[in-house]
């Protein structure tokens, strides 16, 4: 591991473990080019449009959802009709990924443009602190009507994610069983109609393929063989996880199967949402983005979930943006989710943007490094740049190496025979340690009282992901 890896590993073990935060400085190439990919990009055009001539903007964030099941993506499952169809009009990033492998930071990273654990969103009760700003106080900054639908506790006003929005519908937050898809649409549905002068940035959260995993009568995926294997439709997570040492190939194929079927039930829900889009006179000036917060594993690993890995089943996500008067096109840089917010921002001309936000993905210029991180079940750091990625434990202070092009799946670690290749991402991830993770502000954890804690258990929320 290199000396300025290990140096920056020091400080985020130090913070890890909730010690004192000091400021540091970095002045390495790494470091500068980390600044250079945090840094804005001015891409304000020199004179803003009008309020009433601003885009508006829509962004579609599915929880869980692997790329790799949508057929836009590959998939010969019709898991994706909906979706497919944007796609034949819309930007195609093939090799967006998440910032984070579970909701809180992977949300909260969306709508801030910063790496979660400088937002110190780092488990499930963090609370976004309030002197950030998000894409919905940027947007009503700038004359936009801010709204929103969750599904999802942990992207709820409990994480403080309400912040700027003008509307923030939670009430599909119903727990891990319940099928949401249709209801998400509804609201969000309702809220497009309350039309007034303003442009719209409105914010629409769908749930359904996270587990539990429901097969949908509409959408049943069934193989050639009869399934009598332990996998039932509906399980706990918990009793599924408990299965896992006995779980063979037909179970997982099972379970993508119904993974699949959830899916297929959200792409029609938000086939409906797009259909309402699609009505409205202002389509002609709409922006749709589609991304997901995270991926899922599927024995991959011999795991189940999300959350404490960072392999491309957890990480890699779609990202679709349709945007008026720019024809369909597939593009297969590497980009973080993070850049979603910026390039919005520039595409509705918005004025006055906070320094540090991330890339904006329409900006021409070569390609820059992606990071991902987590806290979960470890202390784990992704960097990814052209076709290699490295996976750095900061605990164990030990990385591996995959070559995403020969090896797409991350089976063969190259990092004993390719030390010059991993000491040249551990530069650019000590970089990036350095000026882009630290908590500027003092991290916050929701308060509940005992009602709230209740209600969250019965829902199974505490202790999920
Ligand atoms: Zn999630």
């Amino acid at each position: 591991m290199t000396g300025a890896l290990r140096w920056a590993i020091v400080s985020v073990m130090q913070r890890t473990r909730a010690s004192r935060i000091s400021p540091r400085r970095c002045g390495s190439r790494a470091a500068l080019a980390a600044a250079a990919l945090l840094a804005f990009p001015g891409c304000a055009p020199e004179a803003p449009p009008a309020a009433a001539v601003r885009p508006d903007v829509i962004w579609i964030v599915v929880d869980t959802l692997r790329r790799d099941r949508l057929g836009c993506y590959g998939h010969t499952r019709a898991t994706s009709p909906e979706l497919d169809a944007l796609a034949r009009e819309a930007l195609v990033f093939e090799r967006a990924y998440t910032s984070a492998p579970w909701t809180t930071p992977a949300v909260g990273g969306l709508l801030t443009a910063q790496a979660p654990s400088a937002l110190g969103l780092v488990h499930e009760r963090s609370r976004l602190p309030a002197e950030w700003t998000t894409a919905a106080e940027l947007f009503a900054q700038a004359g936009y009507r801010t709204s929103a639908v969750v599904s999802h506790s942990f992207c709820s006003s409990l994480q403080g994610f309400d912040q700027g929005f003008e509307v923030f519908d939670e009430t599909n937050v119903r727990g891990y069983a319940e099928a949401t898809s249709p209801g998400v649409t509804a609201r969000a549905v309702e809220l497009l109609a309350r039309e007034d002068e303003r442009p719209l940035f409105l914010f629409v959260h769908y749930f359904d393929p996270h587990f539990a995993y429901l097969e949908h009568e509409a959408h049943p995926f069934r193989g050639p063989r009869a399934y009598a294997g332990p996998v039932r439709p509906g399980q706990r997570f918990e009793e599924l996880e408990r299965l896992v040492p006995s779980l063979g190939e037909p179970d997982y194929e099972r379970l993508l199967e119904l993974y699949d079927s959830e899916v297929a039930f959200t792409d029609a829900a938000i086939g409906k949402l797009l259909q309402a889009l699609r009505a409205r006179p202002r389509w002609e000036r709409t922006v749709v983005a589609v991304t997901a917060d995270h991926g899922e594993e599927f024995g991959e690993r011999r795991s189940l979930g999300h959350g404490s890995t960072l392999f491309g089943e957890a990480i890699d996500v779609p990202l679709l943006l349709r945007v008026p008067g720019r024809g369909a096109e597939r593009l297969s840089t590497p980009v973080s989710t993070l850049g979603l917010l910026p390039t919005c921002a520039a595409l509705a001309g918005l004025a006055d943007l906070p320094a540090q936000l991330g890339r904006d993905l329409l900006r021409a210029g070569p390609p820059e490094p992606v990071f991902v991180e987590t806290n979960q079940g470890g202390v784990l750091r992704a960097a990814i740049d052209g076709s290699s990625k490295l996976i750095a434990d900061l605990a164990t202070r030990s990385s591996r190496l995959y070559h995403l092009r020969l090896d797409p799946h991350e089976r063969a670690d190259r990092a004993a025979s390719h030390a010059a290749e991993v000491a040249r991402l551990e530069e650019l991830l000590a970089g990036w340690l350095a000026v882009a993770t630290e908590p500027r502000f003092t991290p916050e954890e929701a308060q509940l009282d005992e009602a709230a804690l209740e209600r969250l258990r019965s829902l199974g929320y505490l202790g999920g992901r």
